[in-house]
């Protein structure tokens, strides 16, 4: 593990003293390292050699590779080979009544059957209701490890059943660093990708070995940099496909929360004359040209903007409203008086 030396200094002692909870909530951003945490737990409990997890014998090698029959991974990905669009909108119920069946048998190679429950907050209230039952009742030698972005979206009932685990964001210099050392990649690239991936060192680390993905990303942030000079026409088009987007998948609508709030953070920054801090190092000269067009106040206004549209949509209030809401808090380009159609006059 890189960093997260809170998490595993706890879960490091716990194993050594014998004394493992049977249930863990992880909990944590995307691609912080919770999978890697847990594979790492996993092969602990496992390990046949002295230092555990060694990463070297046998059963280390199984699970990380994942083909150890006594470590399985739940989640609502229907396969390997399913996009967007084949992704399961949650964990169902036969999925947890599989992992039921499987947790009451023995181990069928190591000491210990973990299941691993990736992003525990798709359980829908059934299946959720049904694990719970084997969380109150634990079968001996087997661990669970559920990893979520957000315990608030859990039943409380299953968040109390289970150790809590939190993993935070790592600082860009370590990211930048272990990507240097460790996976060989050129200081110029890992500058960018430690930056980019806001602590989420699984992110940069993927980045590094495909290109695609920070393509993706410049693509999805230029459409919102684009908005800003769009009328409210186009705006309100795209409010009303993200949030489309919303109903079934919440994490593509916060990514573009996300890459939206730190493209205006980026512009305060630049605005303050701290732009040594700036996140989107790729993309200074059109960050200069926003700084210069826009008032302190409306920058921070719209910031507060984006950060309000996130918290609405987090107590579920309706998505189209909020983001449409958003659209009219873009700050008018150069002091020009942006006009509303006439039928929408009212909402400002
Ligand atoms: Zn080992």
């Amino acid at each position: 593990m890189i960093g997260q030396s809170k998490a595993v200094d706890l879960l490091r002692r716990s194993l050594e003293s014998g004394r493992l909870s049977h249930a863990y909530l992880f909990v944590g951003q995307p691609h912080v390292g919770k999978m890697s945490l847990a594979i790492n737990l996993a092969q602990a409990l496992n390990c046949e050699n002295e230092e555990r997890p060694c990463g070297q014998c046998k059963s280390c090698l199984r699970i990380a590779s994942g083909v150890h029959p006594d470590v399985q991974v739940v989640g609502r990905l229907a396969g390997a080979d399913s996009g967007e669009a084949g992704a399961k909108k949650e964990i169902s119920i036969s999925q947890i009544k599989e992992l039921q069946r499987s947790a009451g048998l023995q181990p069928y190679e190591g000491k210990h059957r973990v299941f691993i429950i990736d992003g525990a907050e798709y359980l829908n209230e059934e299946s959720a209701n049904c694990l719970l039952k084997t969380l109150e009742e634990p079968p001996p030698n087997v661990l669970f490890i559920l990893l979520t972005v957000n315990d608030n979206r859990l039943l409380p009932t299953i968040v109390s059943r289970c150790q809590r685990v939190e993993l935070y964001p790592l600082p860009a210099g370590v990211i930048e660093q272990a990507l240097i050392e460790r996976w060989q990649v050129t200081p110029e690239k890992a500058k960018l990708l430690s930056r980019l991936c806001r602590g989420g060192i699984g992110w940069a680390v993927s980045a590094a070995q495909d290109e695609k993905l920070t393509e993706e990303r410049s693509l999805r942030l230029s459409e919102l940099i684009e908005l800003v000079d769009d009328g409210l026409e186009h705006r309100f088009a795209f409010a009303s496909k993200l949030a489309a987007q919303f109903s079934k998948s919440r994490d593509s609508v916060e990514e573009a929360l996300g890459l939206w709030l730190e493209w205006w953070r980026d512009i305060l920054l630049v605005k303050e004359e701290c732009a040594q801090l700036i996140t989107n190092v790729d993309h200074k000269e059109t960050l200069n040209r926003h700084a210069k067009r826009y008032s302190l106040t409306e920058i921070r206004d719209f910031i507060e903007a984006i950060r309000t549209a996130w918290e609405q949509l987090e107590q579920n209030a309706n998505p189209r409203l909020v983001l449409e809401v958003l659209m009219l808090s873009i700050p008018a380009k150069g002091g020009a008086t942006d006009k509303l159609p006439q039928h929408l006059g009212s909402l400002r």
